[in-house]
């Protein structure tokens, strides 16, 4: 078998161990699989991530251990290959929210795993249409700019949301996220005082078409703190240089992984030289910004992968290591009687990135902070927007993230950094939650109150 993925950081597991019960088939692939001990702690709805399918349907099938027994059982022979329906029922459902990475106590990495059985499975019977065109959208914002009205059209027009949803088999319910007309156009040059500390602010695919003015927001703040903030956009020699660079997240969630790759090599191209510049990369998605730091190990791209991981922080990353590091002067005004209730994204738990954010929200005086304790928001990407996963995707949500939401009074802020969880509570509860640069950004003294801005900075430095 020749799998997709360079699976040789699991090439010692279980070796030497009789009772590793490791896939006659699959390489290291297989021993990626063979990680799970089997104690079922992934079929328990408990406090945490995993496993949010489980937990909203209660079937054992739909959880992290029923998929490690569908995977050994198609590199064992006992299904037919990666196209068999059994092995496809019980990974249907996987939001690849990373909960098992980070919960289960052998860390089964099942997110990538249904990576390399969603590609094995395009190798063996093409790749479906619907799953093409989610994967292509970043390329397809670039290329076609009447998609605006299109995705306008289809949103106003009942007979275009019932045909969409018989084809392609996009949920009738479901508005479209529609891009705004004038997408962010970072400055060529560099932003900010010369001299100043210099750092990159990669304005991902969702930010720059959708939502600019998280953009806008974060370079308002990292401006405010001093620093230069210069922007990338493809790397000179790249064959599409009018194209903004793009993590390829879409393509590997749809197990798209050369597509994913290429977008990955220009991404490389373009980041390395601020990389070896040490210069921190700075993310405001965390699907998008943390896919560095995590599935690009798995791309076969060499040595410069970690060294990008490195550098690649998420903007409160950033910002509270600045303020370990005593170098953050931000100016903010105390916010005393205002609450945030944050919901994280799931990439963000699996990466431990809730502290910094928990942190950076701290920097604000007087601002209160509450955790809303759930699990996958279900939006994940497109699966809930997917005629088929959509209830299941509400239901999700409802388990724990929108009766939550409903609860908080409308005058408090409802934060969420990523751009799924904010369309699947905008869409569950009507309530529009913001990103922690906006949040921040509100927070600022602005530079016109002079006394103000100097008594605040050092107020939180
Ligand atoms: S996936 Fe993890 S939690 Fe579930 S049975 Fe396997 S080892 Fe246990
Ligand atoms: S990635 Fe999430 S949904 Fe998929 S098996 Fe792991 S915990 Fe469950």
């Amino acid at each position: 078998m020749k799998t997709q993925l360079d699976w040789s950081a699991y090439a010692h597991y279980g070796e030497g161990d009789a009772y590793a019960d490791i896939p006659a088939q699959g390489g290291d692939f297989a021993r990626a699989v063979a990680v799970c001990i089997g104690n079922r702690q992934c079929q328990r709805n408990e406090r945490g991530v995993m496993c949010p399918s489980f937990r909203v349907t209660g079937e054992a099938l739909h959880s992290t251990r029923e998929r490690i027994v569908a995977l050994k059982a198609v590199l064992n022979g006992a299904h037919v290959d990666f196209t068999d329906p059994r092995l496809w029922a019980a990974l249907e459902l996987c939001v690849a929210c990373k909960g098992c990475k980070r919960e289960c106590p052998n860390g089964v990495d099942m997110a990538a795993l249904r990576i390399e059985a969603l590609a094995q499975r395009h190798v063996l019977r093409g790749t479906p249409w619907r799953t093409r065109l989610f994967a292509r959208l970043p390329r397809l914002l670039h290329r076609v700019p009447v998609l605006r009205q299109g995705l306008v059209l289809r949103n106003r027009l009942g007979v275009l949301r019932a045909l969409g949803e018989r084809w392609p088999g996009i949920a009738a319910q479901r508005d479209l996220p529609v891009p705004v007309p004038v997408p962010f156009h970072p400055p060529l040059e560099g932003t900010g005082p010369e001299g100043a500390r210099e750092v990159v602010l990669w304005v991902d695919t969702w930010t720059r078409y959708f939502e600019p003015r998280i953009a806008e927001a974060a370079l308002g703040v990292l401006r405010a703190g001093g620093y230069r903030v210069l922007w990338v956009e493809a790397a000179a020699d790249d064959a599409e240089p009018t194209r903004p660079v793009c993590c390829g997240r879409a393509y590997l969630s749809a197990g798209l992984v050369d597509e994913a790759r290429h977008e990955a090599q220009r991404v490389l191209a373009a980041l390395m030289p601020h990389v070896e510049a040490g210069r921190p990369i700075i993310g405001l998605e965390p699907s998008c910004l943390l896919s560095l730091r995590d599935e690009y190990r798995q791309l076969g791209l060499g040595e410069a992968v970690p060294r990008l991981a490195k550098a690649a922080v998420l903007f409160e990353e950033f910002l509270a290591a600045e303020q370990t590091a005593g170098r953050l002067k931000l100016p903010f005004k105390p916010m005393t009687g205002r609450t945030v209730h944050v919901h994280g994204h799931c990439h963000q738990k699996a990466f431990g990135a809730m502290k910094a954010l928990r942190k950076t929200l701290g920097l604000v005086p007087g601002l209160s902070v509450d955790l809303i304790e759930a699990s996958c928001c279900g939006m994940a990407g497109s699966f809930g927007y997917e005629a088929e996963h959509h209830a299941l995707s509400l239901d999700m949500a409802e388990q724990a993230l929108l009766p939550a939401v409903r609860a908080t009074p409308e005058t408090d802020t409802v934060l969420a950094d990523g751009f799924s969880c904010r369309h699947q509570i905008r869409d569950g509860s009507g309530r529009e939650a913001r990103h922690v640069a906006e949040l921040l950004f509100e927070a600022l003294v602005p530079l016109s109150d002079p006394v103000a801005h100097e008594e605040n900075i050092h107020a939180t430095s």
